[in-house]
């Protein structure tokens, strides 16, 4: 039962306002068959659109069921749209990607009622289509579209059907059976009102409503109106509970289609991945090379307990270790070495370094390299002891002999892998040297190659092969970590009275580090560096995250109709946001997984082709995922926002 009282209906036209219904009063019956007809633009569109809750009146009263329309909820003006009320227009709507079938159950998706194709199976083979439930809308021909609208109207069971024109577009064979089919509606109950130019269509229903300049010209009742069989629910919305039920199963759907939408733009929705994508691969990889460098630094210092001291010499220049000598700095000496570990009692042992550079020769084989020479305790120190051969002893050290312990890479390089270098004599800058052991292999660092190295004698290298009378560096080994702070200044103490070095200058005279600051220090670099280029690939991820919010409002403006057609028949506001929702969180999604991918391909190539060290950490991997998730939501909420807020007639009109 429709009860219209004074509905007024003005469109703004430019600077015109356009009075499309002027106080239109009227009360339909259940049951009943009325055709509304009168000349174009006389308002029977707009009428129908109010009658049928597409759009809403500016002035007067409806009362739908007993219920004021104007007083309606969304979704409760969603219920009506499912329930009771179905469309049939002119242009057909339907949905161009769809199959007859998705098209006729497309309802059931807003309904409470499951998703049964059986029934729209049946509904089709009534209307005549048995055979093209396959088939797509630009397959059939218009009064095939027309009848699987009708058969769209149908599947909700309503009460209720607005035909616009239906055989507007239509010829004369399509029309008759359009009007049969909706006779033997209106007989099994079903109340139709349907707008036409055509009088003899018009004189088949059992009334008559003429319309001119937006008012009811006449109405004649042409055969009498038998009881209504259907009861009239009065369109309470669904519960709280069932809802939710409806809407968590909808999402399985939401999830297919939004899938079978992307798929059909497949260029379109892989560019909007690729933001996605190189934004996750950017951050996984950073947070990889970031982990990767951090562990690097970690097990270069692992062995290196926090008890070791290392000692440089200063920047400032004394008169102590080289007299006389204006521009030459602190010199650190064997002498200072041996001084420190028989005076402090905690050092459990020293050893001075010197490092350089050479030329290393094997017959024919060249190879530049890092030269270190050292003292015997260095190999326990810095659990360097050799798996191959041995290391050099005290004795040797004494001597000067020329025996050298090489690292992998020099092996590899000057060797390689089919003659054992162990007993064979390299020239290490011109000076011949016997291999007598292989250092441990440690692999790259972010610093570089740290089996790219020679170790020789301390006192080899200074005399025979750098030249130098004076050590690099004085490591310091206390026996007792507690005790690292008290050696590191009796240390300290020690030099300066030692190198004479006056008050005033103690402050640069040298250089003291304990392991554990060096760790800190290097532990915090790495982190800002990590922190500093995630930074810039989180910026990669917004931007990729804009990139979507930008695809899914073309989609929006785009499917307008569509939106449209969804909310009339039946879907909620709720159900058009999460359509999209659905759809941008798959785009992100599916772009985080190839981006992480990606992520892995790039910290592969990094780490065999460039040698860096990565760590992938299944941490950073969730994170992606949950960016790229988010990013989904967050930049899909306002586009489709925006589509769940269109107005069923607006949408459906847009071109
Ligand atoms: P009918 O269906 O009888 O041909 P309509 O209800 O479609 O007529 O239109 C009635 C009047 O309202 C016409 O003058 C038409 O131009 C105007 N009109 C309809 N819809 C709109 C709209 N969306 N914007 C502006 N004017 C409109
Ligand atoms: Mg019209």
């Amino acid at each position: 039962m429709l009860e219209l009282q004074g509905i007024h209906k003005k469109y703004q036209m430019g600077d015109t306002l356009i009075s499309a219904l002027k106080g239109v009063s009227l009360t339909l019956e259940d049951g009943d068959f009325v055709a509304i007809m009168g000349p174009s633009g006389s308002g029977k569109s707009t009428l129908m659109h109010v009658m049928g809750l597409l759009d809403v009146p500016d002035e007067g009263s409806y009362r739908l069921n007993g219920r004021e329309v104007a007083h309606l909820t969304e979704d409760e003006l969603a219920v009506f749209r499912r329930e009771v009320i179905s469309f049939i227009f002119q242009q057909f709507n339907l949905l161009p990607r769809m199959s007859a079938l998705e098209n006729v159950s497309l309802p059931l998706l807003y309904s409470e009622q499951k998703m049964d194709l059986e029934r729209a199976k049946v509904l089709l083979e009534r209307v005549g289509l048995g055979t093209r439930l396959e088939h797509r809308p630009n397959e059939m021909s218009g009064g095939q579209q027309q009848r699987v609208a009708i058969a769209r109207a149908l599947i909700n069971r309503p009460l209720m059907i607005f035909a616009d024109e239906p055989t507007g577009n239509l010829d004369s064979t399509s029309e008759k059976e359009i009007m049969t089919a909706l006779s033997e509606l209106n007989a099994s109950g079903i109340t139709i009102v349907i707008v036409t130019h055509e009088e003899d269509i018009g004189r088949q229903a059992k009334r008559l409503i003429r319309m001119r300049d937006g008012v009811i010209q006449s109405d004649e009742r042409l055969q009498p109106l038998k009881v209504s069989v259907l009861a009239a629910p009065d369109g309470t919305p669904l519960s709280e509970a069932s809802a939710w039920v409806t809407g968590l199963r909808n999402i399985g759907q939401h999830f297919y289609q939004g899938i079978k939408t992307l798929a059909a733009n497949k260029v379109r929705t892989g560019l909007s991945m690729l933001g996605i994508l190189i934004g996750v691969a950017a951050v996984v990889a950073m947070l990889a090379l970031g982990r990767g460098a951090q562990k690097a630094i970690e097990d270069q210092l692992s062995s290196l307990g926090s008890n070791l001291l290392i000692l440089r010499p200063g920047a400032l220049r004394t008169s102590g270790g080289a007299k006389g000598e204006a521009g030459a700095g602190t010199r650190l000496t064997i002498e200072d070495a041996s001084s420190l570990q028989d005076q402090i009692p905690s050092v459990k042992a020293t050893a001075p370094t010197v490092n350089g550079r050479a030329q290393v020769t094997f017959l024919n084989k060249n190879w530049n390299t890092s030269v270190n020479g050292v003292v015997p305790d260095w190999a326990r120190i810095h659990d360097m002891a050799p798996p191959v051969g041995r290391f050099f002893t005290l004795e040797e050290n004494q001597k000067r002999a020329r025996v050298a312990v090489i690292g992998a890479t020099l092996v590899r390089e000057l060797f390689g892998e089919s003659r054992s270098p162990i007993g064979e004599y390299l020239k290490i800058n011109r000076v011949s040297f016997q291999v007598i052991g292989i250092l441990p292999e440690k692999g790259a660092s972010a610093f570089g190659d740290r089996d790219d190295t020679v170790v020789v004698p301390l006192n080899t290298a200074m005399h025979r092969l750098l030249g130098k009378d004076y050590v690099d560096t004085i490591e310091v080994e206390v026996s007792d970590p507690s005790q690292t702070e008290s050696v590191q200044d009796l240390t300290l103490d020690a030099m300066y009275s030692r190198h004479k070095v006056p008050l005033s200058q103690r402050q640069d005279a040298f250089q003291i580090r304990n392991m554990a600051d060096i760790q800190a220090a290097l532990a915090n670099s790495t982190k800002v560096m990590t922190l500093l280029l995630s930074a810039i690939a989180a910026i990669s991820l917004l931007v990729g995250g804009i990139g979507i919010m930008n695809i899914m409002l073309v989609s929006v403006t785009e499917r307008t109709r569509e939106i449209g057609l969804r909310k009339a028949v039946g879907a909620r506001r709720s159900d058009i946001l999460s359509q999209f929702l659905v759809e941008s969180v798959v785009v992100s999604l599916v772009g985080g997984s190839l981006g992480v991918v990606l992520a892995w391909l790039i910290t592969v190539v990094l780490s065999t082709i460039v040698g860096w060290a990565t760590s992938i950490t299944l941490s950073s991997v969730l994170l992606a995922f949950f960016f790229s998730g988010s990013i989904g939501v967050i930049f899909g909420i306002y586009p489709a926002r925006k589509a769940s807020l269109l107005a069923p007639i607006d949408a459906l009109r847009y071109e």
